[in-house]
């Protein structure tokens, strides 16, 4: 009921969301969206004028991705069956939908949880603890260059996030970490080790984050599984309908086809 707000939030979304794709792997798809959050303000050009008495100290240089992905990334299932990874959540509307579904299968997945996310909708984080799935934790706010920030900010970033999340599950495992947009840096790595938390990236992205319809999600989620995949898609970040829709088909599919297992 706020027209003019709409427009702004719904950008919003899109912007926080598109970190999920994989920049690379499949530029045709990713480039339009995703290309523009993983150029943040060049500064090729200090300003001239000089201020040499007193300055503010500069904000540390965002240190850069490597082109290609640090070692050490768990990018498959460890087992024969495929693992259903989903990002960006909780949400109140699409998260208890994805849960009906994997109970209904009788399988469980991992939740690569939000910490803004997870300190809004406590309730939510209990449930996916209690019905079983694990938890990873994708930072307080989706940053998708925080693997290029200082160590001491990655490491303050992921406190929080496990903070958020073990104030509604005091005692459930925080295995993993993913990383927004899988812009990882051996950085992050190192400060997601010293935590304890083992970095998840995935094998399969249909890109469900940029809204294809479901037949779309189905059918390139389909063409790039086999056993050990990790498939990554998304139950929050914007309106998942179509992710919901193609899952009611793939949850029981892949289960048929290599089985669904947890992460290993
Ligand atoms: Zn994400």
């Amino acid at each position: 009921m706020r027209p003019r707000a709409v427009p702004a939030f719904a950008l919003g979304l899109v912007l926080l969301v598109t970190g999920c794709g994989e920049p690379g792997k499949t530029p045709s798809q990713a480039g339009a969206p995703s290309s523009a959050p993983a150029a943040p303000t060049p500064s090729p050009t200090p300003s001239p004028r000089p201020s040499p008495s007193r300055t503010t100290p500069p904000k540390p240089k965002l240190r850069p991705v490597p082109k290609t992905l640090p070692a050490g990334l768990h990018r498959s299932s460890g087992s024969r069956g495929v693992a259903l990874t989903f990002d960006d959540g909780p949400d109140p509307r699409f998260t208890p939908q994805i849960l009906d579904q994997l109970r209904a299968a009788h399988v469980t997945a991992t939740f690569c949880l939000v910490g803004k996310q997870a300190k809004r909708y406590p309730q939510l984080v209990a449930r996916i603890a209690r019905e079983g799935h694990q938890l990873c934790n994708h930072s307080w706010r989706h940053d998708i260059n925080l693997g290029r920030r200082p160590a001491a900010e990655i490491r303050a970033d992921l406190v929080r996030t496990n903070e958020a999340i073990r104030a509604a599950v005091p005692r459930a495992p925080i295995t993993w970490f993913r990383q927004p947009g899988g812009r990882w840096t051996a950085e992050e790595l190192t400060v997601a080790r010293q935590l304890g938390l083992r970095p998840l990236h995935w094998s399969v992205d249909p890109q469900d984050w940029n809204h294809p319809p479901a037949k779309t999600i189905i059918k390139r989620v389909t063409a790039a599984t086999h056993h050990g995949s990790i498939v990554l898609m998304h139950d929050a970040g914007g309106d998942r309908t179509q992710t919901m829709a193609a899952c009611r088909h793939l949850i029981p599919d892949l289960k048929r086809r290599y089985g669904i297992s947890r992460l290993r």
